[in-house]
């Protein structure tokens, strides 16, 4: 038994380091304040192998680990969210649904380009009427001769309008199962198809520099060939694809609780009030302490659901136990974040309500980590589930 990650992974936590303080920490607030995403970064994350992680080397990538990519979003998040978030979605909801249900036409066609970060995909799961209820989706799609023809909307889609986005896996019903519950599907949509279309940017709280849009299809029509994996397999395919995901994030809110821990012990060092550093206080030093407590948790709980999956992947452990390790790390981590920077705040005091200091900005973005891939409350569904408790 061992508590610490390989020499492999620890070398490979530097380059990702080096990287983010290089090329993402001296731009992050001004990406923040423009609400711009980087579109010239992403290609550069793809020169260092950060899209490919998961991916085989026969379409671009380095055939990795999960847990290499855990550790790259935790080291981008520790200095921005957005670009964090922009790796986590563009593998876990891009990358992931057409590696592994895709057939081998669609990996050929796609993964080398968003491997390569020339391309991003998005996942369009979430809809006005169907957020946790992802199963009550309303998008429609019907078999037309030889395409599929896509209506609806979709609601809250991460990477789906950037300049470079390729294609949207897109789930709906295609018809009704023998029990009577709507058959569900995953279906490609490329960008730029006649009847796709990208609503304008949301003004987001946090996550400025990140990606996100409406999306709507009317009357739009896609070869037959771009059903994902088998027809009526929709439902199945998001809960996996969102397991994963659900890790991603919690390595994200491990990032920025660190980042928080990092910018308290320094603060509080060297902040002087009534002569002396404000960490002289037990007020101010107990909290920073029990931060340090959380962040060493939801890292434990993270990279343990992370070795999990890669257990899983290698045959080892099954898909219930991935399912609530991931719950458990994401349901923490995430709590741990925002706790992290209100504490952060705080300690700043009014510093850290001033857009100078990047606390400031990790407040804003931390709230959406309790609610993306599943909010809060549905992490305690699926953890109550997996416990064996009757949960509605
Ligand atoms: C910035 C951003 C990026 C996103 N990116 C994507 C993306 O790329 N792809 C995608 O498909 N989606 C994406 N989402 C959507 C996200 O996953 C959903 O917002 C989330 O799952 C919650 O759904 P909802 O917003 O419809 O909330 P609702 O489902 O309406 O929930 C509202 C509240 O009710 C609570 N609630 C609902 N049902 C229950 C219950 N049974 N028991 C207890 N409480 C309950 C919820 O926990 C929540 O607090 C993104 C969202 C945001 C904000």
């Amino acid at each position: 038994m061992t508590f610490e990650l390989s020499k492999e992974h620890e070398d490979f936590r530097r380059v990702v380091r080096e990287f983010a303080l290089a090329e993402v920490a001296p731009h992050a607030a001004e990406w923040d304040e423009q609400h711009r995403f980087p579109v010239e970064l992403v290609p550069r994350m793809g020169d260092l192998g950060l899209f490919g992680l998961v991916v085989p080397e026969e379409f671009g990538g380095s055939d990795a680990d999960f847990t290499s990519l855990c550790v790259a979003i935790e080291e981008l998040g520790r200095v921005d969210q957005s670009v964090g978030i922009t790796l986590s979605a563009g593998v876990g909801l891009g990358i992931n649904p057409i590696l592994t249900f895709g057939s081998r036409e669609q990996k050929e066609r796609w993964l080398p380009d968003l491997v390569a970060g020339r391309a991003l995909a998005a996942f369009g799961l979430t809809e006005p009427e169907a957020g946790s209820d992802a199963g009550a989706t309303r998008t429609r799609a019907r078999l037309d001769g030889d395409s599929w023809v896509v209506d609806g909307a979709k609601a809250f889609i991460t990477n789906s309008g950037t300049p470079i986005t390729s294609v949207v896996t897109v789930t709906a019903r295609t018809g009704e199962r023998a029990d009577g519950k709507p058959e569900i599907s995953g279906i490609l949509v490329p960008a730029g198809t006649p009847g796709f279309t990208v609503e304008p940017a949301y003004r987001k709280l946090g996550w400025h520099a990140s990606d996100t849009h409406g999306l709507s299809f009317s009357n739009c029509r896609v070869p037959a060939e771009n059903l994902l994996g088998e027809r009526g397999r929709g439902f199945s395919q998001f809960l996996a694809t969102l397991d994963d995901g659900r890790i991603a994030i919690s390595a994200l809110a491990v990032g920025l609780a660190q980042a928080c821990l990092d910018a308290c012990v320094e603060y509080a060092g060297s902040r002087q009030a009534f002569g002396r550093p404000i960490g002289v206080n037990q007020g101010v030093a107990f909290p920073v302490a029990d931060l340090a407590v959380a962040v060493e948790a939801a890292r434990l709980l993270t990279y343990k659901a992370a070795w999990l999956r890669d257990e899983q992947a290698a045959g080892r452990r099954g898909s219930a136990e991935v399912k609530q390790a991931a719950a458990l790390a994401k349901l923490h981590s995430s709590t741990a974040a925002v706790e992290a920077t209100r504490l952060a705040t705080q300690v700043f005091g009014g510093a850290g309500f001033m857009e100078e200091y990047p606390v400031a900005r990790f407040y804003r973005d931390a709230k959406i980590l309790e609610i993306g891939e599943g909010t809060s409350e549905v992490q305690r569904m699926v953890i109550a589930r997996g416990l064996g408790l009757p949960v509605a």
